[in-house]
Order: C-alpha cells, then sequence, then structure tokens
C-alpha cells in the first residue's frame, strides 16, 4: 500500500469538502483581551478574537497570571510524577478542596483536560457497576460518547433535551438495573440549556446516577459559579458534576465533583487518571485563584450576560441568522461549509476580526455556523465593528438573511 497517498487522498476529502481545518496562528496579548496578533503571509497583524472559550479573559487575569508565577518560583513548574507517585502537590489539594465547595460535593478529583475527566469517569462508573446502561444525550461532547464506549457499558440515546423520550428508554429498562444519565447543562454549539429538573425528577423516579457536564457553565452561572446547577438550586439532585478550569477558568484542566465514596471509585479504578503525570502545581494554584475569585464576582457574570444580549439584540436589528440561545454563546448560522470557511477568512483578512468556522462533525452538515462567545471585555465599539463586518459579508456572499 501507498501510505503516503492514501493519507493524501483522506485529507483531500476533507478539503473538497471546504471542511480542511487550518489554525489560526495567534498570539494572545495579556492585558489586551481580546485582542491578539495574527501571524499569517508572514506579517503580524493586531485582530480581535470573537471566538475564545477563554469566556471572562480570566487566562490573562494579573489574580490568576500572578498566582501561577508565584507557584512557579516556589514549587517549579512540573509535578514530577503521576499523583500516586510523588506527583499529588499541595496546590493539587487546595484545589480539590476549592472546587469541591464551589459545587457542595464532598470531594473532587483533578484530571489534565475536561475531556479526560469524562472519558475517564464515564468510562470507569458504566464498567464498575455490573450490567449498567447509561444514557446519553443525543448532542453530547465527543469525550462523553468515549467514555461511554469505553465502559462497554450498555448504551442508550435519548434525543437532544428530550425529558419525554429519555423518560421512555427509563421505563424500558429493568428497575434493579444501574443506570447514569449523563448529559450537559449548556451545550456548547447551539447554546441551549438542559431541563435539568425535568431530568434529575426522572433519575431520582427510576433510580439513576446523574453525571452532569457543566464546562461551559463552570463559572459563568450560580451564585459562585458553581454552573447550571447552583443556578437552578439542584446541586443535590446532580450526583457527578464535572467540569473543567480551561474555559471560563482560563487554564487547563479537568475535575469532577462528587459524594466521597463516588470521587474515591473514579481515583482507584480510573486509568485516565492513574497513569499520567498530575497538571503543573503552578496551572493548580492558577486555577485556585481563578476559582475563588469568580466565586466572589458575581457582576462578571452579569457583565458577561449583558454583552452576549446586546450582541443578540445587534445582530437581530441587522438581520443577521442566529440560533435562539438562551445563554452566552450566539451561533450565527451560515449552513453551508465552504461559505462559513469564506466568511471567516474575509473577517479575519478584511477585518482583523477572527471567529473560527464551525464545521462538520462538530456539528451536523447543513448547521455551519461562527460560533461567537462575547465576554466582558468586548466594547459596544467592537460589537459595531463585528455586525458592520459580517452585514457587508452576507451581502457580499449572498448568505441568507434572518427570517
Ligand atoms: N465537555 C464539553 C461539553 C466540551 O465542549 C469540552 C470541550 O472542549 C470538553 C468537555 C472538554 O474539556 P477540555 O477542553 O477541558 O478538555
Amino acid at each position: 500500500m501507498d501510505y503516503r497517498a492514501f493519507f493524501s487522498e483522506k485529507i483531500d476529502e476533507l478539503k473538497r469538502e471546504g471542511r480542511y481545518r487550518v489554525f489560526a496562528d495567534i498570539a494572545r496579548e495579556a492585558g489586551r483581551f481580546p485582542e491578539a496578533l495574527n501571524y499569517a503571509g508572514g506579517r503580524t497583524r493586531r485582530i480581535t478574537v470573537w471566538c475564545s472559550n477563554d469566556y471572562l479573559g480570566m487566562g490573562q487575569h494579573p489574580v490568576v497570571v500572578g498566582a501561577l508565577k508565584k507557584a512557579a518560583d516556589e514549587v517549579g513548574v512540573g509535578a514530577g510524577g503521576t499523583r500516586n507517585i510523588a506527583g499529588t502537590n499541595h496546590y493539587h489539594v487546595l484545589l480539590e478542596r476549592e472546587l469541591s465547595e464551589l459545587h457542595q460535593k464532598d470531594a473532587a478529583l483533578l484530571f489534565n483536560s475536561g475531556y479526560m475527566a469524562n472519558e475517564a469517569s464515564l468510562s470507569t462508573l458504566g464498567a464498575l457497576l455490573p450490567d449498567c446502561v447509561i444514557l446519553s444525550d443525543a448532542d453530547n461532547h465527543a469525550s462523553m460518547i468515549q467514555g461511554v464506549r469505553f465502559s462497554r457499558a450498555e448504551k442508550r440515546i435519548f434525543r437532544h433535551n428530550d425529558a419525554a423520550h429519555l423518560k421512555e428508554l427509563l421505563e424500558d429498562i429493568g428497575p434493579d438495573r444501574p443506570k447514569i444519565i449523563a448529559f450537559e447543562s449548556v451545550y456548547s454549539m447551539d447554546g441551549d440549556i438542559a431541563p435539568l429538573a425535568d431530568i434529575v425528577d426522572l433519575a431520582q423516579h427510576y433510580n439513576a446516577l446523574t453525571y452532569l457536564d457543566e464546562v461551559h457553565a463552570v463559572g459563568l452561572y450560580g451564585r459562585h459559579g458553581g454552573g447550571i446547577a447552583e443556578r437552578d438550586g439542584i446541586v443535590d439532585s446532580i450526583d457527578i458534576i464535572q467540569g473543567t478550569l480551561a474555559k471560563a477558568f482560563g487554564l487547563i484542566g479537568g475535575y469532577i465533583a462528587a459524594a466521597t465514596e463516588i470521587v474515591d471509585a473514579v481515583r482507584s479504578f480510573a486509568s485516565g487518571f492513574i497513569f499520567t503525570t498530575s497538571l503543573p502545581p503552578p496551572i493548580a494554584a492558577g486555577a485556585l485563584a481563578s476559582v475563588r475569585y469568580l466565586k466572589d464576582h458575581d457582576e462578571i457574570r452579569a457583565a458577561h450576560q449583558e454583552r452576549a444580549q446586546t450582541l443578540k439584540s445587534r445582530l437581530a436589528r441587522a438581520g443577521i441568522p442566529f440560533l435562539p440561545s438562551v445563554t452566552h454563546i450566539v451561533p450565527v448560522m451560515v449552513g453551508d461549509a465552504r461559505l462559513c470557511k469564506q466568511a471567516s477568512d474575509d473577517l479575519l483578512n478584511r477585518y482583523g476580526l477572527y471567529i473560527q468556522p464551525i464545521n462538520y462533525p462538530t456539528v451536523p452538515r447543513g448547521t455551519e455556523r461562527l460560533r461567537i462567545t462575547p465576554s466582558p471585555l468586548h466594547s459596544d465599539a467592537m460589537m459595531e465593528e463585528l455586525v458592520d463586518a459580517l452585514t457587508e459579508i452576507w451581502l457580499r456572499l449572498g448568505l441568507r438573511a434572518a427570517a
């Protein structure tokens, strides 16, 4: 076999479909969020980033950067081992304690990413529970899907955010079989929210564990940034809350928070937790500072919501179509992979505005979009510039206007 030709053809397929991924080469500028320098075509240009998941700019907040630097000076950079073998630094312990408090749970467990937290936790829980069935929302993130797969537990998929369908599936499963309902609070591509209260009621009625991914909600919702479960006052009814330190908290890493026994089981059996070097301690120190800071600064969450609402109003006035998101995520719909890429290229090259195109398989074909994530630091002037640019591009490319 000609291996190189084979892989080259695979890549050509993606290119023909217009969904070959090209990374924007940018340097974020600490202190100038959401601006960045773009390195393209041998020159450097200042741009405005509109698609970052550093939702609040905490990745360069002086309190976070200061804590990280201080810890690096104190303890160095690498953890030096797995958690079990010399790699548990005191900052990991403090951060786990802080996260368990944030989510009002007995305990928390750190992973090297939110992806690993999902994959390792779901695969372990599903494998440990005998004859377990995992009920998984149809739009769950790839990391949850992998976790379910690796667990080898039976999987049943319920239609996205459809509690009635979930009920039908639960009804069908023997009452004595262990069950896990795995779902997200904020869905990151559509910006919609799961019917948490309904799902929790079903879980209680059918004696199922609830596993909630709050990756796009931690730091952003709830009085202390504990997520949608905190906002809706139902933390006690969620058995396992999973989150990330990489989005609103601005660093890297993931975690679960749950009852002692559940966390201890994952800690003791999850391969993706056990057999890898733990997070660099300065990262844990920075995350600790970030979680604490956001706990006490609800006004940042209010500003975030205001900015998202303002952008939606401006887009609506300009006739740019977007999904009716109820969150900070603003998905502007293009509906074609090539045009989506073209719109994104135009935004960057002509206007210095960066929004990465989102294509299949991240979203279904025909729903390609520009996923915009306004932060508290995006000003009115920036919004005006963005909406004007989108209006011109919509006209130039003949894209569909809002109905
Ligand atoms: N869960 C959801 C819903 C996500 O969108 C993502 C990430 O991008 C993850 C988990 C993974 O989190 P992380 O980026 O920390 O690996």
